[in-house]
């Protein structure tokens, strides 16, 4: 596995630094004070670690390191949005997005290196999966670009599983990495603020409700009936609409906690009011918000976005039927940072 086995410790839990730090006959606190610097200090300098015993230190140098992925590429939008060309320690590379906002920022993850799901409406389904990601080059994702953008006190942060990849197939090292992101000892970014979303694996949705630590859930949902949506998503086969509402259904929401439901708008394919009437039909009776994504269009797919009358009607005819629905403009279009672009050929980086 790239990574840990490396020495980079990067990924490991806090129970597994303590098991580290014993198999290098050191006290198992040191493990826990090395947990605090990988995660609630961000650190990746072992020498600056003063606080730590003169030896322990000589011996991490000696034997380990914390490595992020390195950043290669950054492609600067207009809109304040980056997206990241991240390289992992095996060459292969994976995307993500920075996206500020007056009090919060977001970032959007990778999963996977490729995809296998093969959506016919996004880019990344075009490459194909590499391999999975490891717990550790998830979170490095994120700690990457937080040592590049360092986030200003007060700014909240958000985290999303919407890069590259389906975080469900990759379900071990998502998991993993949502415990170590959402930890109050390490980087303590509340599960409220983690978004893990998926095209509808309906075994794992089941088995993520069983999570001690599990993120909030979105659907791509994208159709209003089982015929669209095995056209634009043939894992619909393998997991029909009916299935995937009735594994929502039994899905057990925390107090206050909804399912998010995203919906790409692709012209006159799936933006009529009779779509808008059939996914309002379709959610009726759940704990349940839609996110409505103006189809972001590129080069060699037949899709085109729908004109802006179409998704405010749309989402009108969510809201006449109690159902929040929210037009979400996807950043970072101008350097293909957008929903479903990852992967695009970009414009030179900086
Ligand atoms: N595989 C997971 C995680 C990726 S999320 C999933 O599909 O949910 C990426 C989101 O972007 C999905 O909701 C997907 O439907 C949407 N998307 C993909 N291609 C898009 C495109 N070209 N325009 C707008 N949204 C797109």
């Amino acid at each position: 596995m790239a990574g840990n086995s490396a020495g980079n410790l990067l990924g490991l839990t806090r129970e597994e630094l303590e098991e580290w730090a014993v198999a290098h006959s050191q006290p198992r606190y040191r493990g826990r004070q090395l947990y605090r610097a990988v995660y609630a200090r961000q650190q990746t300098d072992f020498a600056a670690l003063t606080d730590l015993s003169k030896d322990f230190r000589q011996l991490l140098a000696a034997n380990c390191s914390v490595r992020y992925p390195s950043i290669e590429r950054r492609f600067e939008s207009r809109d304040g949005a980056v997206r990241y060309l991240l390289a992992l320690e095996d060459g292969q590379t994976v995307e993500a997005v920075y996206m500020p906002e007056e009090d919060r920022t977001t970032l959007c993850l990778s999963s996977q290196v490729g995809c296998a799901v093969d959506c016919r409406f996004c880019f990344s389904a075009l490459l194909g999966l590499k391999r999975n990601l490891t717990a550790g080059e998830i979170v490095g994702e994120a700690l990457a670009i937080l040592a590049d953008r360092p986030l200003p006190k007060q700014t909240r942060l958000n985290i999303v599983f919407m890069g590259m990849g389906e975080p469900l197939l990759n379900f071990v090292a998502m998991v993993k990495s949502v415990k170590l992101l959402s930890d109050p000892g390490g980087l303590a970014i509340p599960w409220r603020r983690i978004t893990l979303s998926t095209v509808g694996i309906v075994p794992r949705i089941n088995d993520l409700a069983r999570e001690p630590v599990r993120p909030k859930l979105a659907i791509s949902l994208n159709a209003s009936t089982e015929e669209q949506r095995t056209a634009l998503m043939p894992v619909n086969r393998k997991y029909p609409l009916r299935q995937l509402l009735a594994a929502c259904r039994a899905y057990p929401l925390r107090p206050g906690e909804r399912l998010t439901f995203e919906y790409v708008l692709i012209a006159d394919f799936n933006d009529s009011p009779e779509d808008a009437r059939r996914v309002a039909k379709l959610l009726r009776g759940l704990r349940a918000k839609v996110n409505l994504i103006p189809y972001n269009p590129g080069p060699e797919l037949p899709y085109r976005p729908p004109a802006l009358e179409r998704v405010l009607a749309f989402q009108k005819v969510l809201a006449d039927r109690e159902l929040p629905a929210f037009i979400r403009i996807s950043r970072g279009q101008d350097v293909q940072a957008a929903c479903g672009q990852l992967r695009l050929a970009g414009p030179a980086g900086c």
